[in-house]
């Protein structure tokens, strides 16, 4: 990480054309990235290094870690938002809107400023946003300008910190990630966790007790899930497929038990299909 330290954005930012776009995840989904590349440097593998890699936007697992803030975004912003009126925007599919700094052990200001101003200008619009984070939230969030319809989620399929290490060496601390998310449900703003992608217990030997990682989250409004793809050992693993049903009908039994809600996603690995 020491080189990591020399870089400085304003030396490093890109111009787009365009910034906010439909995704094809979803019916109606819009999103946007106003950065490229992301500090995380997960190993599950990143699926958006993976595709910005094929797509020759970045050479190296290297580059993809130093990001590059989308210098013209809020510009660009400002004049799409008169084209287009999206209901809610997600932040980011292919990137991370509050990166963690693993040597400040902080976010990275530059990300943390662009990103807040972002989901101010959508919220003026009333817009409000969907974000997922392997960072942390600030504080500033709670100010009273940022819509309490934006939904504020944060990546979590582990408290292990040697599988942290190993697959998601750069991002926020669990507890950080968790504490910060509670912070934004004690101010109003609806909550969820994504527990994606699932480790089978091959690859974290504490998986299985996945009532260890909901108790600790108990308090959000909903959780979804997604089982490990792209990485090889999943199928090593004997009957992955049994225990990735298992596993989701655990979380439903809490979810159910909790008043929180299930994605449908989560639903159809435990096998309801409603
Ligand atoms: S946080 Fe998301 S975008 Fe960033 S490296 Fe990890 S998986 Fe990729």
């Amino acid at each position: 990480m020491e080189e990591l330290s020399l870089f400085r954005f304003e030396d490093n930012c890109v111009y787009r054309k365009s910034l906010l776009y439909r995704s094809g995840i979803g019916k109606n989904i819009w999103a946007l990235n106003h950065v490229q590349g992301c500090a995380h440097g997960c190993r599950f593998p990143c699926y958006a290094f993976m595709m910005a890699k094929s797509f020759g936007r970045v050479k190296s697992y290297e580059e993809w870690i130093r990001p590059r803030i989308v210098c013209n975004a809020l510009e660009l912003l400002r004049k799409e938002l008169r084209k287009y009126r999206p209901e809610r925007v997600t932040m980011c599919l292919s990137t991370d809107p509050f990166m963690y700094d693993m040597r400040r052990r902080d976010l990275f200001p530059e990300i943390k400023q662009l990103t807040l101003e972002i989901i101010a200008l959508l919220n003026a619009h009333r817009i409000p946003v969907t974000a997922l984070t392997k960072g942390f939230y600030p504080d500033e969030l709670t100010d009273e300008k940022f819509l309490r319809e934006n939904k504020l989620g944060i990546t979590l399929v582990s408290l292990n910190p040697e599988f942290k290490k190993k697959y998601e060496p750069f991002s926020a601390p669990y507890e950080l990630r968790i504490e910060s998310l509670r912070k934004m449900h004690d101010a109003g703003f609806r909550t969820w966790v994504n527990m994606e992608p699932y480790p089978t217990p091959n690859l974290d030997p504490e998986a299985q007790k996945v009532e260890r990682l909901l108790g600790k989250i108990n308090f959000v409004d909903e959780i979804s899930f997604g089982r490990w793809n792209y990485n090889p050992e999943v199928k090593k693993f004997k009957d992955h497929r049994k225990y990735y049903a298992e596993i989701a009908k655990k979380i439903v039994k809490f979810c159910e038990s909790h008043r929180i809600r299930c994605s449908d996603r989560l639903r159809k690995y435990a096998g309801i299909h409603r």
